[in-house]
């Protein structure tokens, strides 16, 4: 039984799901430039939910849309002196190389709005056919004041409408009421029954996702930021559109990342790129530090917990590694003496239950800690079966296909040494807790000698 927020409710609730089978749709990037590690963030919590929800026995269709026309990018190609399709559609392979180097595999579609016009153009007919939209000199505009219950998702008032990015514009009845079809003539337009234009900034998402998955699905997801407006909005759209409700079961969002305590954003230029920060740390990096926070936490990203990451994920593949060297081991022990298999279903049950726990995948990497720290033990006194070490590997290499980094399918051929010294480290430990100063003092000693020097803490 997996249990998960729902930003709607306000509360965790257990997730169900007529026969197994979920339609996903999470808002996908507007593709101006090379998306940040905040993007990231987002998008590699959402890979390790769907991973597990397959897992978990479920069928996963997981939608995106890519934004590939609006303000920002028509701005940017002019500064570029570019043409705007060319430049998002660079930007959108960029992304898509981006999110296959942090393994972030599971979109099944990714939908660019240009794509979906004849989708976007009916469904802006349909609100205006029932009473929902009205037409101006500059476009067409969603009269908020015929939807009753607009903000149900974020609990704020339609007053609040005026403070968010919505154009001033005399034709509307209301200021509050948002662009559904902008009118003008340059290009990139398209035709439409009100002349020529584009989408605004709501409906791509919901003419997308109801032409792939129809008026109502399962599991909508996005940043935080994105609440309000813009799913309230889609609800508003969708709903009065259709006339059915709800538009989706659960709303997911995830934290952001920031830097000092500010969302990490291109307009605020504190941003670093997701290719900028591969040069100095590799994907599974990334990833173990992601997951090192709730999705629904902020995470205050700095060099010094990444460097923390590093260091915490190169331990746990360490014993990755020593397990399966000693896997190849032909004097392993008939009998599980230290009854080590109750650890390895003891470890599962946890994590498992972190993961079922609105996907907390911090508790969940907690566990791996604490079972590998136990796990080298036995590895420094081979005292494993073979039966044990293979349930090991297979639960290592389970969680590998959840989380998205390696703990035991790593390069054999590497060196070894760091996992032996991690070894070392953890048995000096547990020899100083017995009070064996003499034994501990002599691995510390016979260290010293050879260039490596630890300090007790
Ligand atoms: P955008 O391209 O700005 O529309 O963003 C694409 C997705 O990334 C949205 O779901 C945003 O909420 C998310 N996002 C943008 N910046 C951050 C950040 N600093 N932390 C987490 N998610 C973010």
């Amino acid at each position: 039984m997996i249990n998960v927020y729902n930003t709607m409710t306000r509360q965790k609730e257990e997730l169900i799901i007529d026969n197994n089978r979920i339609k996903l749709f999470v808002c996908g990037p507007t593709v101006y430039d090379y998306s940040h590690i905040g993007h990231a963030r987002t998008y590699i919590a959402f890979d390790v939910i769907v991973r597990y929800l397959k897992h978990s026995g479920y069928s996963v269709f997981y939608l995106q849309n890519i934004t590939d026309i609006d303000d920002k990018i028509i701005n940017r190609a002019k500064e570029r002196n570019v043409d705007p399709l060319e430049l998002s559609h660079k930007f959108e392979e960029e992304y898509l190389k981006d999110m296959e180097l942090l393994n972030v595999k599971n979109v099944n579609f990714y939908a660019r709005a240009t794509e979906h016009m004849d989708e976007i153009i009916a469904q802006v007919q349909t609100l205006i056919d029932k009473g929902y939209a009205y037409d101006t000199e500059t476009g067409v505009y969603f009269d908020v004041s015929k939807f009753e219950g607009f903000g149900k998702l974020s609990n704020r008032k339609l007053d609040d409408l005026q403070n968010v990015r919505i154009a001033v514009d005399s034709t509307k009845k209301d200021p509050k009421d948002f662009a559904l079809w902008k009118k003008q003539d340059e290009e990139p337009y398209w035709d439409s029954p009100w002349g020529k234009g584009r989408p605004g900034w709501h409906i791509e998402d919901t003419a997308i996702t109801e032409s792939y998955f129809g008026p109502q699905y399962n599991i909508h997801g996005g940043g935080l930021d994105l609440i309000f407006p813009h799913h309230d909005a889609e609800i508003a759209q969708m709903e009065a559109a259709s006339g059915k409700e709800p538009l989706v079961e659960c709303w997911m969002h995830t934290g952001f990342l920031n830097v000092r305590g500010e969302k990490m954003s291109k307009s605020l230029g504190n941003f670093i790129t997701i290719k900028e920060l591969l040069k100095l740390y590799s994907p599974e990096v990334y990833r173990f530090f992601v997951l090192s926070t709730h999705y629904r936490s902020p995470i205050d990203f700095s060099d010094e917990i990444l460097k923390q990451a590093e260091s915490s994920l190169k331990r746990i593949q360490n014993s990755g590694k020593l397990l399966m060297e000693l896997s190849k081991s032909t004097s392993l022990p008939d009998e599980d003496e230290s009854n080590f298999a109750e650890e390895v279903d003891s470890f599962r049950e946890n994590f498992f239950a972190a993961m079922d726990n609105d996907f907390n995948t911090p508790i969940a990497l907690s566990h791996i800690f604490d079972f590998t720290h136990k796990l080298n033990k036995q590895l420094a006194n081979q005292s494993l079966t073979n039966e044990v070490i293979e349930s090991i590997v297979s639960t290592f290499k389970e969680i590998e296909e959840i989380l998205g980094f390696n703990i035991v399918s790593l390069d054999s051929s590497s060196d070894s040494s760091d996992a032996v010294l991690d070894i070392l480290k953890d048995v000096r430990e547990e020899l100083r807790a017995d009070k064996n100063w003499d034994l501990a003092d002599k691995i510390r000693d016979e260290l010293s000698d050879i260039g490596i020097s630890l300090e007790d803490k």
